[in-house]
């Protein structure tokens, strides 16, 4: 019996019996910066990639997988352009040059503007004697991404939301407008009843470097009308729809306080409290810092910064 169940489990990691394979991006507290979750998805003509993270090691780990399965990447979907779910594209394709990107194009505003900017910043952590050197690889290779914005841009635009077949599997591609970036690609499997959403749900915090707050409220509105049962977040572990549900009122709680006349600490500790169950001890004060960053910076910045991101970054 128990070589039986033992068989089981052996066969059930090189099989395509789960309704995805998760291969989870680790949010390192040092300069290594996150790694967003990547899920593969099992299509016809390959292997559905979703997201393919920021290091070597997580863009190895997906390859790895690949072998493993003896099948070919077929096809990549960014969720968001934000490097920690793209950088190892470049990766992939070398492996597998016929795979198709499938994203949004908020890519390019990003090159103009923000990518832009942390290019600068990366120069001159890069002169600096004190950056450690495994933090100048990582930025390296970051740079060369936004240098080679190819290596970033869909080959496959996702330009509205609909029922679309990649490599042969329909998937229902929603198109988030205004929400963590200009264009968050989520995906909703209605088979599985998985929904696959990027950083449109992140369990420590949400990450509101580039968010239009409101128009990512309106987001999650649209994954919550789903009858997913499944949910996998950008960085975290998947989640049922009741977590999804706790983890959507932590955030527009936290939203409101931001823009409300509240202390600033009575809103960090209520995204502690609301979503203490997303966030481990490691992650505990890291939590607390980013939402007081992100309360400074996006939500009670001035009006025209928190709006920043609510329209075309390239219309300008
Ligand atoms: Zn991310």
């Amino acid at each position: 019996m128990r070589g039986a169940v033992l068989g089981l489990l052996l066969l059930g990691s090189a099989s395509s019996a789960e309704p995805y394979h998760l291969i989870p991006g680790r949010v390192p507290l040092d300069w290594q910066g996150p790694d967003g979750n990547t899920v593969v998805l099992d299509a016809p003509k390959g292997l559905i990639v979703v997201d393919t993270g920021r290091s070597p090691m997580h863009a190895q780990a997906i390859l790895d997988y690949a072998r493993q399965r003896g099948r070919p990447v077929a096809a990549i979907v960014n969720s968001h352009w934000h490097l920690d779910h793209t950088t190892g594209n470049a990766d992939i394709r070398a492996a597998y040059p016929k795979a198709e990107v499938y994203a949004s194009t908020a890519i390019e505003g990003a090159l103009v503007g923000f990518l832009g900017k942390g290019r600068a910043q990366a120069d001159k952590m890069l002169a600096d004697p004190k950056t450690p050197e495994g933090a100048k690889a990582q930025m390296l290779r970051g740079r060369d991404r936004i240098d080679h914005p190819d290596k970033l841009r869909p080959t496959r635009p996702v330009v509205k939301p609909g029922r679309m077949t990649i490599a042969g599997r329909p998937l229902d591609v929603h198109l988030a407008k205004f929400a963590a970036t200009e264009g968050d690609v989520w995906l909703y499997d209605p088979k599985t009843r998985t929904a696959i959403v990027g950083d449109l749900v992140v369990g420590i915090l949400p990450f509101m470097d580039t968010a239009c707050a409101e128009g990512w409220s309106k987001a999650l509105d649209e994954v919550a009308a789903l009858p997913f049962t499944t949910l996998i977040p950008g960085h975290g572990d998947p989640m049922t729809r009741a977590d999804f549900l706790t983890w959507q009122k932590a955030y527009n709680a936290f939203v409101d306080c931001g823009h409300s006349s509240a202390d600033k600490k009575q809103c960090v500790n209520g995204w502690a409290r609301d979503a203490a169950k997303f966030i481990d001890a490691e992650h505990a004060g890291y939590a607390r810092a980013a939402a007081e960053y992100y309360l400074d910076t996006r939500l009670r910045s001035s009006p025209e910064e928190q709006q920043k991101y609510c329209k075309p970054l390239t219309a300008s």
